[in-house]
This record gives C-alpha cells, sequence and structure tokens, in this order.
C-alpha cells in the first residue's frame, strides 16, 4: 500500500485523515498546531516535525490548509514539501485555492518530477467524517488513477475534470452554487417566520420537493436550533468568494448573484461574526427584515 502523508488537520484534514487510516493506508501526519495530531498519533499515525519531514517519509502527500499563500508555504516554503520529495512522488493539494496560483505551485513541483493535483472538496466537515465528499480533480490523468483508491477511502463522487487548476476553477462553481443557496434558505425561513409559519413543518414540507438541497437540510436544521456553530466558517467563505470574484474577472464575467452573496457576507465580517457558520447569513437576513428567526 502506497505510503501516504497528511497535511492540515483542521475541521476538514482532521476527518479525511482518520478515513484514510481506517481503510489501512500508512499515515504520517503534520499540523502546525502540533495538539491537532493527538488523535490521529492515538488512532496509530506517525508524526512528522515538518511538511519535509512528511513528504520524506511519503509517496503520496495530501495537504489540506487555508488560502493560496498558506499552500505556497506548506509545499514550497523553506521547509515545504518540495525539499523532502523525491521525483514520483504526487501531490493532492485539497485546499480551496487560487486556480492561477495552483498551475504555478505544480509548474514549480514539476521541475523536481513530482506531480501534483488540485482535488478541492465539498460536502463539509460533516462529508469529511463520514468519508462522503465530492472531490473535483484537476492534473495528470495518470496520476489521478494512481490516486483513486485514496480518494475513495475520503469520498463518494470523485471526478477528474481536466488539466490542473481546473479542479479549484469546478470547486469554485461550487462555491457560487452554495453562497446562493444558503442565502435562498436564510431568506425563505425568515419569510416564513415573518409570515406566522411554523419553522419545522415549513422545513419537512420543502425539503423534499425541488427545492430541497444539502444546505437546506443541514444549514436550514442548524438554524431552527439557533445554532451558528461553524462547519464551514464566514472568514473561509469570504476567501473563497474572493477567489471566485478574481477568477471571474480573468474571463470578464459578470457574476451578480454571487456579487449580492459578497456583500452580505462582508456585513457579517463587519459584525464580528467572521469566525461562525456559513449559516450565520441568518443574521444579516434578519437584519434587513428587523425581525428575529428563533
Ligand atoms: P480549518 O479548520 O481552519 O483548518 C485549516 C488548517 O490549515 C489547519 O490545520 C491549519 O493549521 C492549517 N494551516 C493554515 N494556514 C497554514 C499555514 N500557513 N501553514 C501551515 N498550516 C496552515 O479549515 P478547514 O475548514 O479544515 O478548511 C481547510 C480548507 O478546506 C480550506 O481551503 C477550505 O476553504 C476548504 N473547505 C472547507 C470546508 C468546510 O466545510 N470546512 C468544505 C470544503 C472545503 P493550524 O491548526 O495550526 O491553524
Amino acid at each position: 500500500m502506497k505510503r501516504v502523508g497528511f497535511i492540515g488537520l483542521g475541521f476538514m484534514g482532521g476527518g479525511m485523515s482518520m478515513n484514510l487510516l481506517r481503510v489501512g493506508f500508512p499515515l504520517t501526519v503534520w499540523n502546525r498546531t502540533p495538539s491537532k495530531m493527538k488523535l490521529l498519533l492515538n488512532a496509530g499515525a506517525m508524526g512528522a516535525g515538518s511538511p519535509r519531514e512528511v513528504a520524506e517519509s511519503s509517496d503520496i502527500v495530501i495537504d489540506i490548509v487555508t488560502d493560496s499563500p498558506d499552500v505556497e508555504e506548506v509545499l514550497l516554503g523553506a521547509d515545504g514539501v518540495i525539499h523532502g520529495a523525491k521525483p514520483g512522488t504526487i501531490v493532492i493539494d485539497m485546499s480551496t485555492i487560487s486556480p492561477s496560483v495552483t498551475r504555478r505551485i505544480a509548474e514549480e513541483l514539476g521541475k523536481k518530477g513530482v506531480r501534483m493535483l488540485d482535488a478541492p472538496v465539498s460536502g463539509g466537515d460533516i462529508g469529511a467524517r463520514r468519508g462522503t465528499l465530492s472531490i473535483m480533480v484537476g492534473g495528470d490523468a495518470e496520476a489521478f488513477k494512481d490516486c483513486l483508491p485514496i480518494f475513495e477511502a475520503m469520498g463518494k463522487t470523485i471526478t477528474h475534470v481536466g488539466c490542473s487548476g481546473m479542479g479549484q476553477t469546478v470547486k469554485l462553481c461550487n462555491q457560487i452554487l452554495v453562497g446562493m443557496n444558503m442565502l435562498g434558505v436564510a431568506e425563505a425561513l425568515m419569510f416564513a417566520a415573518k409570515s406566522g409559519v411554523d419553522l419545522k413543518s415549513c422545513l419537512t414540507a420543502v425539503s423534499g420537493g425541488a427545492a430541497g438541497s444539502w444546505q437546506l437540510t443541514n444549514n436550514g436544521a442548524k438554524l431552527l436550533k439557533g445554532d451558528l456553530e461553524p462547519g464551514f466558517k464566514v472568514k473561509d467563505y469570504l476567501k473563497d468568494l474572493r477567489l471566485i470574484m478574481e477568477a471571474a474577472a480573468e474571463v470578464n464575467m459578470p457574476l451578480v448573484g454571487t456579487s449580492v452573496v459578497q456583500q452580505m457576507y462582508r456585513s457579517l465580517d463587519a459584525e464580528g461574526l467572521k469566525d461562525k457558520g456559513t449559516q450565520a447569513v441568518i443574521r444579516a437576513v434578519e437584519k434587513l427584515a428587523e425581525g428575529k428567526l428563533v
């Protein structure tokens, strides 16, 4: 079995790496804040002291960190993967970052004979724990084939969507859908509340029809409990919205709906809600509606 390295044990990486251990991959892990490695080490993973050390003991190195500069740091930085990887190593970046930065990093790694796949995910922390993520992969088709058993340990819908950077582009499409959907859920529930409808009945009634969605089922249910705790944080979604707008500018594409979503989420940041979950958009909707959902 291939030796796998894993960098970044946050909300997503914690669950995803645990699923790799479960199916039996020999796993070496590293996290910037070492305390987050404990659970994995107790479950049988080996610990490393840096991304470079992870690469030294792995055939395939996965990273899932926050933004483009963070991926550059763990892959190309002073103690980065590039300094420990041997020719033939495959790097899989599963973070959501810029498609153009992805292509640049892939080129740098390529100079050392290291192939890189961009494989961002969708399905939230719940999907990460359950191993049911959607994984959209860009990069070399052979490398994709070699990594399929690894993807299958973490996800259910695994799609090779094209060359380097295309996985990230498809993920940005996903994030356009996620944001408009979440805003729709918040507005619909607030409208129900203002109109005196029982929220639980409303959610049950609309979930099974044409308006049913992941956001409605998962974040809609959280909203009814007044739960704003993060699976996916507002500040990370604002990062994705920035990436979407930058990529859309590159192809000269106006994104009207997404612009509204971006302004709503920006207002949450101004209200000090950036560490809450994306369902916190309800606070912006409540403000406009001069009401409270629950
Ligand atoms: P998170 O819980 O905040 O975890 C971020 C991880 O990245 C942590 O392990 C953090 O280390 C590490 N990190 C960040 N910057 C770093 C740097 N410069 N050097 C080394 N390590 C660094 O975030 P998450 O929710 O797991 O998200 C990770 C990625 O997945 C993001 O790109 C996000 O957009 C994407 N994503 C998230 C979700 C979701 O629902 N949460 C869904 C799909 C995709 P520390 O522990 O030291 O902070």
